[in-house]
């Protein structure tokens, strides 16, 4: 709803003071059922949203791991619904990276400090406050606006997303869903260009056993090590090049960053890509990278059992990730060629999930991306938005495949550069500027003054 500058001012501040007790109740998800803990963050949500008119409830999946929603009825049960999703977890920290407590939440000048700050504490506290806002008013639109603060999506959603769309849609039903991210603006010289998701990468994992033959440490020669085997296909898999992909999508991303004319020429072409990429800063050339690649890094390895025994098994997990388009065959054929057909006989892949793995992505024919559009135009005039892939994985998939157009949006300032902000990420120092909160918690007003007109 249109806000004037005095009540925006006041929701800015609440979005901080929500979103540093969010960082300080240190949701941090690695991967185990019992981590995560956000109830903590369910629980401070629920406080926070009780009272103001919507129907709240808690969605328990596992002890710990409450999600919360919470609707506002609209006046039109046929209008269509429109959801906000944020995470209420966190990724874990290497403390000594970081040059402040990553849980103190702390505000340092004009930023919030602490884990989560961009990813996406910031969004899910400023779709808290939006979303409250919205409801104390005496305002109603003809659609449901249902906020949803999700637990598990840094580890899949297994504990979250994925079980609460499947079995829990008649709390959770929507027509539309933003969530993350976008909304960094990239200034250009015809103006800013801001970019939003409408698709994301499919994850397709593989579990690879490696076998060798059990030996006496002491006499190695000639002898089949399954570890030495594996350090060779690491080394392989490192070494293949699957080709760059150059699609529509990758050629209007390309375009909107304003490089000089040779950069993005080479950018465009696949047999030159890799020379532009490598002349690049580190954050931007990876994400440039994955955003046309099939991409492979492999993040575990599990082998040996005794330091006087010739190892027979070692399991590598690959994190795998795969474009629109490219199917598990496709990341089978790429593994054979990586790995070649010689070792190939000794092992053996397995997926390492049991979810749909492949690319998720939304049109931008939708009211909704008109009220984005509109909506950024306020704050950026002139600004050309648009879609563009991120290439991990978000909650937004769970609603793809039911149909349900989903965004990743937000509004940041212009202080701080795409790849700086990238590199925040699940990175030391992770932290957001108050300007940029104030702009995302009017981004989803104005949004919903535009929606169901
Ligand atoms: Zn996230």
């Amino acid at each position: 709803m249109a806000v004037d500058e005095t009540t925006l001012d006041t929701l800015t501040e609440e979005n901080a003071e929500l979103l540093q007790a969010m960082i300080r109740n240190q949701c941090v998800n690695d991967g185990s059922p019992e981590s995560g803990h956000e109830t903590r963050n369910a629980n401070l949500l629920r406080d926070e949203l009780e009272g103001c008119g919507a129907d709240i409830e808690i969605l328990p999946v596992l002890p710990g791991r409450d999600s919360i929603v919470a609707r506002l009825p609209g006046t039109d049960p046929d209008a269509p619904a429109l959801m906000l999703m944020g995470h209420t977890d966190v990724v874990p920290v290497s403390p000594e990276g970081w040059k402040v407590d990553p849980f103190g939440g702390e505000r340092i000048g004009n930023e919030i400090w602490g884990r989560g700050a961009v990813d996406m504490l910031n969004v899910t506290s400023s779709m808290a406050v939006a979303f409250r806002h919205i409801a104390k008013s005496n305002k109603r639109y003809a659609g449901d606006i249902i906020y949803f603060g999700v637990a598990d999506e840094e580890a899949g959603g297994v504990y979250g997303a994925r079980p609460l769309v499947e079995e829990r849609w008649d709390a959770l039903q929507c027509d539309y869903v933003l969530t993350e991210y976008g909304g960094t603006p990239l200034m250009g010289d015809d103006g800013p260009i801001v970019l939003l998701t409408t698709a994301e990468k499919g994850a397709d994992g593989q579990i690879i056993t490696v076998s060798g033959e059990p030996g006496h440490g002491s006499m190695p020669y000639r002898t089949d090590n399954a570890i030495s085997k594996a350090a060779e296909i690491v080394r392989r898999i490192e070494a293949y090049n699957p080709g760059a992909k150059i699609d529509e999508l990758f050629t209007g991303r390309v375009k909107a960053q304003n490089f000089d004319a040779e950069t993005e020429a080479k950018l465009l072409d696949p047999g030159r890509i890799e020379e532009a990429l490598a002349e690049m800063e580190p954050a931007l050339a990876r994400n440039l990278h994955s955003c046309c690649h099939t991409s492979f890094s492999p993040n575990i390895i599990h082998g040996g059992t005794k330091i006087n025994t010739i190892p027979d098994k070692v399991e590598l997990e690959v994190d795998i990730r795969i474009l629109p388009g490219e199917t598990t065959e496709d990341v089978q054929r790429h593994l054979h060629a990586a790995i070649g057909p010689e070792l190939m006989g000794s092992v053996e892949l397995r997926p390492w999930s049991d979810e749909e793995r492949g690319s998720t992505s939304s049109s931008t024919e939708t009211p909704l991306w008109g009220a984005l559009v509109d909506s950024i135009q306020m704050t950026y005039p002139g600004a050309r938005v648009m879609p563009s892939m991120v290439t991990g994985g978000t909650d937004a998939r769970f609603f793809r495949r039911r149909g349900v157009p989903s965004y990743g949006a937000g509004l940041l300032s212009a202080e701080v550069s795409l790849g700086e902000f990238m590199s925040r990420f699940h990175g030391h120092n992770e932290r957001i500027d108050i300007e940029s909160l104030r702009l995302t918690t009017k981004l989803w007003l104005d949004v919903c003054d535009r929606l169901w007109v």
